[in-house]
């Protein structure tokens, strides 16, 4: 297809989100990518749209406007409850012909990435996966789309220049959370889903959580982390001890941790593990290469403990103890006892 002249370019407009939507549930990733949205949107003087698809959702948009939403595309049907990534990807297109958005952005998450690459092919669309930023180029206008390339060890800033919509799909916790302002309200359109020749061919009816799988990252607002330095399984038998003295915190790991069969994946954070965003994350013998970093940066105070005190990770810490995580630890667990 060929480039997009300056003036086809113009007829595009607004930051698109669209929401994940689980089992009638918004998610929380909607509300962290309304937030960069509405910076974004700020930036070019747009507006943010939000396009909403599931079933028995009406009650539940006001929280998108709350959360920086000026419009919200409604599209309500009993078949959108679950999910079934041909239609709605077949709608999103409709609706991207139509309003003709300049950006639209989505949730890295399983349904995002079955939904999103598709909408991308059916509209000749550049799609960036797994940005960790995005922003705007101040000369011409176009989304700065950041991730992590070449296995990480570069940060690569990439640009969808030539065709409209720009497309990038965000994890999960890498975005912050915006306050939401409540009482804020905005337009909602009603639109219909769009079933061409679509065939009902699948749905998904239930989602299931692994036992293996369910290490509470995601909720925990402490997380007590280790890599290589906590040498062995031992080691991390010292970080539960300590997770469970701080109480309500869980057990992250670097991938040499996890790679060394001292805790399983489940417990991996970074680039190809978890993203999360708590309160505290206490980094025990993990040096911060840059694909740890990707999934644990956005935390609100870091805490490292690391014997050496020039590792990017006691760099970018807030507090960097300098030590041996086997005297320190121990150390902590007994003030705690105490208390
Ligand atoms: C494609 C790709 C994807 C990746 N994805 C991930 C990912 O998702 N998550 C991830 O974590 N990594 C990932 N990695 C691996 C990453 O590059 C690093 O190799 C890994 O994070 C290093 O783990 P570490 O910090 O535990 O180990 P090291 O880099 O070896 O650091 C160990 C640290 O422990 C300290 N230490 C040692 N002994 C003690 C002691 N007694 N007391 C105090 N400190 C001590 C050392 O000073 C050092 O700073 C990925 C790599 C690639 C190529």
């Amino acid at each position: 297809m060929k480039a997009f002249t300056d003036l086809e370019k113009k007829e595009y407009h607004n930051i698109w989100v669209v929401a994940e939507v689980l089992s009638g549930e918004i998610q929380t990733v909607t509300y962290e990518l309304l937030g960069v949205a509405r910076t974004l949107a700020n930036l070019k003087k747009s507006e943010v749209w939000v396009v909403v698809m599931g079933y028995n959702l009406e009650e539940k948009l006001k929280s998108f406007f709350e959360y920086g939403a000026d419009v919200v595309i409604l599209v309500d049907n009993p078949v959108l409850f679950g999910f079934i990534d041909e239609l709605e990807a077949k709608t999103i297109k409709r609706l991207i012909t139509k309003y003709k958005p300049e950006v639209v952005i989505c949730g890295a998450t399983s349904r995002g990435r079955a939904l999103i690459p598709r909408v991308a092919v059916m509209t000749y669309s550049g799609l960036t996966a797994d940005c960790t930023g995005l922003s705007i180029d101040s000369e011409n206008g176009d989304l700065l789309q950041t991730r992590p390339a070449f296995g990480g060890n570069i940060m690569a800033t990439i640009r969808s220049s030539h065709h409209r919509p720009q497309m990038a799909t965000i994890r999960p916790r890498v975005m912050r959370l915006p306050s939401p302002d409540f009482g804020r309200t905005g337009r909602i359109v009603k639109e219909k889903v769009y079933f061409g020749d679509t065939k009902k061919i699948k749905r998904i009816i239930s989602i299931f959580h692994d036992t293996e799988t369910a290490v509470n990252l995601a909720d925990a607002q402490i997380i007590i982390s280790g890599g290589r330095g906590m040498k062995g399984p031992k080691g991390f038998n010292l970080l539960k001890k300590f997770a469970e003295k701080v109480g309500g915190a869980a057990v992250g790991a670097s991938r040499a941790a996890v790679d060394a069969g001292w805790i399983s994946y489940a417990h991996q954070i970074g680039q190809t593990g978890q993203t999360v965003q708590t309160k505290v994350y206490i980094a025990c013998g993990i040096s911060g290469q840059i694909q740890h970093l990707v999934g644990m940066q956005s935390c609100d105070l870091i805490i490292a403990i690391d014997q050496n005190p020039n590792t990017p990770m006691m760099q970018i810490a807030d507090i960097a103890v300098v030590g041996d995580v086997f005297e320190i630890i121990p150390e902590i667990i007994k003030e705690i006892t105490t208390l």
